[in-house]
């Protein structure tokens, strides 16, 4: 696989280029050539001429190409807005079919049923590279179908893009093809020598907060939390809805786990309701959580995964980078990425607007990511120097903006931390009793007002049993040995509710007052609940204090009928009542 470069200045230029790649055919052995051309000069006479420059000059040569948001040459960001490559294969076995339809999210399944045909028609194919204009389109479907492709064809790509990330512009061309700003181009590789290898970098890290998808259909991502998805943007970043929304959203993707694969997904437009357009498809139930591009990690990935790429030897390497990449490193840094590769094989490619991989057969597509594709002709060669990424030095890894970005990210995470602990705390503590660590009057009221209205829906009521406790004497107690005992004897009450009730199945434990308490049984009958009252009654009344001796306990127990709470409450307190008036230290059951 030879392959040419060409930076598109002049047409003199181009055409001594042409020229100098008609006479290396000459004199080697060359047979499927093709040109891929990038173009983020948006003006589509400029294109067209280069392509009948081609038509003319090279009339066997395939072509195909997009409109980008920059361009990569010999592994860099090019500062040239038209380059070109020619891929010359030099086995004969290799092959190549260019396939261009028209493309939006209802022929999606078509132009796919299309490729499949191709495929079957053509068992050399081992893969499919791909650019399509995606913007504003859930690609959903086209994935799923993509997914059903023969499995060993493996698929790659981008999504032609406008160099200005906030215009939706963007074209698709290919040999005797139309402009499309609605389509896609396959370009079908493969034969008994050719291989590729392909993988994809992120390097994007999820912050810890996370959100819940509470309401999405397709790629309309409606609520987080509960709350308009836009909310999210809006108080966390600070990104309204405006024409820059896009561009500003693209560097905090959402992260979402995908089986073992982490995705991004991007905001791509604002609705009126303040819902998203997400550039794939959302799940109601998922978490999401918001990322963010960390220079370290990327450089790392790139190392360890550039490093499979070389081992590849590979001829010739195609990069699909997003647009967002560019944003977060800035045109200074961004080259930093790709330049390794070049190292490795001639490096080319472009910014997209969403990037395509096929992973153990799935159809992939994703946001802010790098995906690498190494191609080759032939076998591994036997001699020659690998070349060595795990331990380069790239650009700038001494960065500035690394440890900046690390300590922000660090006081952001702490500060999170710190906050949902508290949050915890917080939640414990507004539904907990201080002195018995008990549910407080509020939070057992609840239990028995949710208990009743669950198991009346079930129609079940006569499940639920409750017992009311009221220490016998307690004034006393407060008088003769103090407060502090006091409390020592309702705490000890507590210890003998939780001891007892240890394996009684959703009982919760509630303190009612003073020295009141109320246990809701939500699964016993008040045979059951009888006799739970009076283990307690026996166990309390053997504790013994240092100072106040043994002390007793009356209790009322009672079964819920369908009725409200206040009629359920009223006559357990009436059963206490009876205990208290028969002599205390009893239990009373009153139906
Ligand atoms: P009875 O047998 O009829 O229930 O008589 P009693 O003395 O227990 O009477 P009552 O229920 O009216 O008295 C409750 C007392 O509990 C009054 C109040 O001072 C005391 N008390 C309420 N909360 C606390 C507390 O948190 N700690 C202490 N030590 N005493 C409390
Ligand atoms: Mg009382
Ligand atoms: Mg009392």
């Amino acid at each position: 696989m030879k392959q040419f470069r060409i930076l598109y200045k002049d047409d003199e230029e181009f055409l001594e280029k042409l020229t100098e790649i008609k006479q290396w055919r000459t004199s080697h052995s060359g047979y499927v050539t093709i040109f891929r051309i990038y173009s983020e000069d948006m003006e589509l006479e400029h294109i067209r001429h280069i392509c009948n420059c081609l038509d003319r000059e090279m009339p066997d040569a395939l072509y195909l190409g997009c409109t980008t948001n920059a361009n990569i040459m010999d592994g860099a960001l090019s500062d040239i807005k038209i380059i070109l490559t020619c891929t010359i294969f030099e086995h004969e076995t290799t092959q190549a079919e260019i396939l261009q339809l028209p493309f939006s999210e209802e022929n999606a399944a078509q132009d796919v049923a299309a490729l499949k045909k191709c495929c079957e028609a053509n068992p050399w194919v081992q893969a499919v590279e791909m650019h399509a204009t995606i913007m504003d389109m859930s690609m959903m479907e086209f994935c799923n179908e993509m997914s059903r492709l023969r499995e060993d064809i493996q698929v790659f790509g981008g999504g032609a893009f406008n160099p200005d990330m906030d215009d939706d512009t963007a074209v698709v061309f290919s040999k005797g093809n139309d402009f499309l700003e609605h389509g896609i181009i396959f370009l079908l590789l493969g034969g008994e020598d050719f291989h590729t290898y392909s993988t994809f970098i992120s390097g994007w890290k999820p912050l810890k907060r996370k959100f819940r998808v509470t309401k999405a259909d397709r790629e309309i991502l409606y609520e987080l939390d509960g709350k308009p998805a836009l909310d999210v943007y809006r108080r966390f970043l600070n990104i309204n809805k405006n024409d820059k929304f896009f561009s500003n959203t693209l560097e905090f993707p959402l992260f979402l786990e995908h089986g073992d694969v982490d995705i991004l997904r991007c905001p791509l437009a604002v609705n009126d309701d303040d819902s998203l357009v997400m550039s794939s498809d959302m799940q109601e139930d998922a978490i999401v959580r918001l990322a963010y591009g960390d220079p370290e990690t990327i450089l790392t990935s790139i190392r360890e995964d550039g490093q499979k790429i070389a081992d590849f030897c590979p001829e010739v390497i195609q990069t699909f980078s997003c647009a967002a990449r560019r944003a977060f490193w800035g045109d200074k840094n961004i080259s930093d990425e790709t330049i390794l590769f070049n190292s490795v094989a001639p490096t080319t490619g472009f910014y997209t607007h969403g990037e395509f991989l096929r992973m153990k057969g799935d159809m992939l597509n994703f946001n802010v990511t790098l995906v690498i594709v190494a191609m080759r002709e032939g076998d591994i060669p036997k001699t020659g120097k690998k070349v060595n990424i795990a331990k380069a030095q790239i650009g700038n890894d001494n960065n500035e903006k690394i440890p900046i970005i690390r300590r922000f990210v660090s006081f952001i995470e702490a500060s999170t931390a710190e906050l949902e602990e508290m949050n915890m705390r917080l939640a414990v503590s507004s539904v907990t009793d201080g002195l018995t660590k008990l549910y407080n009057r509020a939070e057992i009221e609840r239990k028995i007002r949710n208990a009743l209205e669950e198991r009346r829906n079930q129609g079940i009521c006569s499940s639920i049993s409750l017992i009311m406790l009221d220490i016998d004497n307690f004034k006393k107690v407060n008088d003769v040995y103090g407060h502090k005992e006091g409390d020592h004897v309702i705490q000890a009450l507590a210890d003998v509710l939780r001891k007892t009730t240890i394996g009684v199945p959703s009982s919760c434990l509630g303190r009612w007052g003073g020295e009141e308490f109320m246990i809701l049984l939500p699964d016993s009958n008040a045979d059951d609940a009888a006799a739970l009252a009076e283990k307690i009654r026996q166990e309390f009344s053997s504790v013994s204090y240092e100072t106040a001796g043994c002390q007793t306990v009356s209790i009322g127990v009672t079964q819920a009928k369908d009725e409200n709470a206040d009629a359920l409450y009223s006559r357990v307190d009436k059963a206490l009542y009876m205990a208290k008036e028969a002599g205390k230290n009893q239990v009373v059951r009153l139906d």
